[in-house]
């Protein structure tokens, strides 16, 4: 379908303000934003404008009742300078699976990819140029409409800002295994990028941050038992050999880096499980010294080596040496900055 996204540009750019050694995901933002708005059952008046607050009127119904759900992307600049956008069109029909289960109206996948292009292309002085770093995409929907009860709301606004990242230090991690707190259960919510998850999850996280550990490894909900995902990253263990990671199960966010490091270990040859992954195997590996490397995946790092997790009142000693999960982050910034060969076709130029 063709589009007519309205362009407002910003009189004057901030780009040769910023230090692109000294920029921090999620803090810096670009001249522009995306916005569009849902009324009378359909998404209108796509537009870029300069970045500027949104008036809010306090009864707006994500405030209250949370439909509000995000996506995380990144775009990065080949070595010809033309920016790439990582598998938009994933995130695009994954943002429409959260709309879905929160009462949300889908979003036109093409149009979400084109918004994505042109905000890019328009901001593409900001995208920073070295391995590693990125500029951070956060596609949002929420619901706006002043209305205090419970149902579905009528108007919503879906929005696209940018972030520029410098490379982010990806230092192995310790893991808490929590059990009296949960993420998902069967039935929840677990497997839509929903903000209310994220709320759910901030105060566990604080406490095994006064414990001493980096992030919070979520168990299932009825027995504590069986591995879900890691903080905002999903899990891989190798085991003598093979890689394993928990089955998609309904509680568990499908990510794009996990799809992709699925597919790409599976290009280099190795065997990949998808399962339900018990703590008490992976307690078994690691006495009998078959547990070999343990890694998270997510956009936001890419790969983050995982070396112990703390469970009950002992230490799950994974390791200290990660050949295989620095090799999989090396291709991942390889291909993202051009530099190797975009083999399994995940990087769609804008032009
Ligand atoms: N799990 C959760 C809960 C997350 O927030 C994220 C980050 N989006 C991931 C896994 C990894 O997903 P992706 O690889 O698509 O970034």
């Amino acid at each position: 379908m063709n589009y007519n996204i309205t362009i407002d540009k910003i009189k004057e750019s901030k780009v040769s303000t910023i230090d692109f050694n000294n920029v921090h995901l999620g803090k810096t933002f670009t001249d522009h934003m995306f916005i569009c708005d849902y009324e009378n059952g359909e998404w209108t008046n796509p537009r870029i404008e300069p970045l500027h607050l949104i008036p809010t009127h306090p009864a707006a119904m994500a405030l209250h009742y949370g439909q509000a759900i995000f996506e995380g992307m990144k775009a990065t600049v080949d070595a010809e300078g033309t920016p790439m956008l990582f598998r938009p069109e994933k995130n695009a029909s994954r943002l429409n699976f959260s709309a879905s289960r929160m009462g949300m109206p889908t979003f036109p996948e093409d149009l979400f990819v084109e918004g994505l292009k042109q905000l890019v292309a328009l901001d593409h002085d900001w995208i920073p140029p070295q391995e590693g770093s990125a500029l951070y995409l956060r596609p949002f929907m929420y619901a706006d409409e002043a209305f205090i009860g419970m149902r579905a709301a009528t108007h919503y606004k879906f929005i696209i800002m940018a972030s520029p990242s410098q490379p982010l230090y990806n230092k192995p991690v310790r893991l808490y295994a929590e059990t009296k707190f949960i993420r998902a259960a069967n039935g929840g919510t677990g497997e839509a990028k929903a903000a209310g998850n994220y709320a759910a999850a901030v105060q566990p996280t604080e406490i095994a941050k006064q414990k001493g550990y980096d992030q919070v490894l979520w168990l299932d909900a009825r027995e504590f038992h069986y591995i879900q995902e890691v903080g905002t990253m999903n899990i891989f263990f190798k085991i003598n050999g093979e890689f394993i990671t928990p089955s998609l199960d309904g509680c568990i966010l499908a990510g794009i880096t996990r799809m992709s490091i699925i597919e790409l270990l599976r290009h280099k040859g190795f065997k990949v499980t998808e399962r339900p992954i018990h703590i008490e195997e992976i307690i078994e590996a690691s006495k009998n010294g078959t547990l070999e490397e343990a890694f998270g995946t997510g956009t936001a790092v890419g790969i983050t080596m995982i070396q112990e997790i703390g469970y009950k009142d002992s230490t799950i000693k994974v390791s200290d040496s990660f050949p295989i999960a620095q090799m999989l982050l090396d291709t991942l910034n390889g291909v993202r900055s051009g530099k190797m060969k975009d083999e399994l076709n995940w990087m769609l130029k804008v032009e």
